[in-house]
């Protein structure tokens, strides 16, 4: 595959899944979060989860807003980090101490 082949296929999905957007493949009802990866000299977006071909993503990927349904290791970090399930929760019962006037 040429470097213009592959920097081809690069901006058309950088093109197609702009920062933030998820994605889905073809025959799938799987949505995956996407990511930045290096790929022979290249940045492209890519399922976090490493599932498809960097140009079958950017030929036949289906940009979808979220929230991603993939339950494999990466997309679900990706998206519990972004739904920000991973930070610390307050208590239920929990209740601000008030300032004194
Ligand atoms: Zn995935």
């Amino acid at each position: 595959m040429s470097t213009d082949h592959i920097q081809s296929i690069a901006q058309t999905a950088r093109a197609k899944y702009p920062a933030g957007r998820c994605l889905t493949l073809p025959r799938s009802h799987t949505v995956h979060e996407t990511s930045l990866k290096l790929w022979k000299g290249q940045w492209i977006p890519a399922p976090a989860c490493h599932v498809g071909t960097f140009q079958d993503v950017a030929d036949t990927g289906i940009s979808v807003y979220g929230p991603s349904t993939c339950n494999r290791t990466r997309c679900r970090e990706m998206r519990e980090a972004r739904s920000g399930l991973n930070l610390p929760q307050w208590p239920d019962n929990f209740q601000m101490e008030l300032f004194a006037a």
